[in-house]
């Protein structure tokens, strides 16, 4: 047993010891358990839905390291912050973490950049950004993934001007198969950078990233309660298009949007005066959790007060948990001109859906250039499912929901459950050739190769 194993499970043991008669049963069976999750090495994601393939996780703490071990093994794949639902990140072999390399690197003002290595969190860098007086243009719901994890994925926020979380990147530093480190840049590699940048653990490790930046700015966010399915329907573009970020969230029952939550951006000073009610809905008077069962207290603080960006932007806190923690996701794309009509569309689903979810939210999000973003080309609209932790009943659902998406030709997010076959996935990305094309260039032998990759990728 390692030594450090060896000190925690000892100390684990010793605290049960000492319990107090009252709480000994409860406690020596946590205790119990804690010993066991102690002994095994076991590894799993962020909703623990999965356990990873392999117990070798390594965690180099300098890019010469990561490079000896990427010219060490045969197959491997790279991890951030364990927050995807499938299994795009798993391996057999060997995992290796950037978790360690989670510096800003440097920040040029002229340029209006930021360089950071792989492993940094949104959390860290948005507050050393807004220190200095800066920003970035949008985030995702959490402020807890990595950067680089984010943008292998094309992880979103929302706003109809908004491109995903990638388009912020302008150049990034990748190591290939042979260990070779290769410079991208959107300026002077435009093909193979927009081929590389959503590029799904499957080109190489990502070491770096140049992000776009601009000047730090204020939000204000409201939530509106209960807004009607046919106002939404007349209105959908206004509402969506309310705010500098709109969110909607609903779970499908009595044809109604149970929240829209708005994030405005406030110029310093500004007063702004905010309507009651919208098309149907009403102002909220405390804060609220999407899952209104949830206290509030883990969320961006709401009822129009302005902060910072990066602490109204996310939905939820950073040192907090965010959603509700047990559960599984997972999220379609469709042409935003489309999306009243998917929205509709899983309104006819209800009762399939609602008894297993705990809450869908719908965004918006701008077209960007990336092969393999569920947005290439297309202003999206993306509706999202935050299910109960119940594989078995959400897997029966998943095929009827991407059934009656089909005619919108849903993109599933890549992080996210779905159970779409592999060919009509591919049919779905018309860059995949060029994708393929690139993966043999950097990675010959398939060394970042997964079972999630070649069934998705390659598989019938
Ligand atoms: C509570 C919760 C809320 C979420 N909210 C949103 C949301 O608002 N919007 C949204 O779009 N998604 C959302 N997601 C999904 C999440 O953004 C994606 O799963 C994202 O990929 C997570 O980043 P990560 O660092 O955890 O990546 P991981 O899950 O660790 O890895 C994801 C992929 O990135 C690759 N990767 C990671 N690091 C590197 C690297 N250095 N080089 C090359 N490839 C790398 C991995 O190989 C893998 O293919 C949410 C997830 C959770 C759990």
């Amino acid at each position: 047993m390692k030594k450090r194993t060896f000190l925690k499970l000892s100390s684990v043991v010793l605290t049960g010891s000492l319990l107090p008669p009252m709480s000994s049963c409860k406690e020596s069976k946590n205790t119990r358990n804690a010993a066991k999750e102690l002994l095994s090495t076991k590894e799993f994601n962020w909703a623990r839905n999965f356990e990873y393939s392999t117990q070798d996780f390594q965690y180099p703490k300098s890019t010469e390291q990561l490079k000896e071990l990427v010219k060490e093994m045969k197959h491997l794949r790279a991890l951030g912050t364990r927050h995807s639902f499938n299994r795009i990140a798993d391996s057999t072999e060997h995992i290796v973490s950037l978790r360690e390399l989670d510096k800003v690197i440097s920040l040029d003002k002229e340029a209006r950049t930021v360089t950071v290595e792989a492993g940094i969190r949104y959390g860290e860098l948005a507050e050393y950004l807004h220190k200095e007086g800066y920003a970035l243009h949008n985030l995702a719901s959490l402020p807890h993934i990595s950067v680089a994890g984010a943008c292998a994925t094309a992880t979103h926020g929302s706003g109809v001007k908004n491109g995903n979380l990638s388009t912020e990147v302008v150049a990034l530093e990748l190591l290939t198969a042979a260990g070779e480190t290769v410079q991208l840049s959107a300026e002077k590699d435009k093909e193979t950078f927009y081929g590389a940048v959503v590029g799904l653990g499957a080109l190489g490790v990502v070491t770096k990233l140049t992000l776009q930046i601009q000047p730090t700015f204020l939000v204000r966010q409201d939530v509106y309660r209960n807004m009607p399915l046919a106002q939404l329907k007349e209105h959908f573009e206004e509402v969506m298009s309310a705010g500098y970020s709109v969110s909607l969230f609903t779970n499908w029952a009595n044809q109604n949007i149970n929240q829209i939550w708005i994030k405005r951006r406030v110029e310093k000073g500004m007063m702004m005066k905010i309507p009651d009610t919208l098309f149907g809905s009403t102002l909220a008077t405390k804060n609220l959790h999407p899952i209104e069962a949830i206290s509030a207290e883990h969320c961006t603080e709401q009822q129009g007060v302005p902060g910072p960006w990066h602490e109204r932007l996310p939905h939820f806190k950073m040192n907090f948990t965010p959603s509700s923690g047990e559960e599984l996701q997972s999220e379609f794309f469709v042409p935003r001109e489309k999306g009243i009509q998917a929205i509709q569309a899983m309104f006819q689903l209800a009762d399939l859906i609602t008894p297993h979810l705990l809450i869908s939210e719908v965004r918006t999000i701008a077209a960007d250039s990336f092969w393999m973003s569920p947005c290439y080309e297309q202003d999206s609209v993306a509706l999202h499912f935050t299910w109960k932790q119940d594989w078995p009943a959400v897997s029966k659902v998943l095929p009827i929901i991407e059934e009656k998406l089909a005619p919108f030709q849903a993109r599933p997010h890549w992080a996210k459950l779905f159970t779409m076959s592999p060919m009509r996935l591919q049919s779905l990305y018309k860059k995949l050739p060029d994708f393929k094309n690139l993966i043999k260039q950097y990675d010959p032998q398939g060394k970042f190769q997964n079972e999630f990759l070649e069934k998705n990728l390659y598989g019938v």
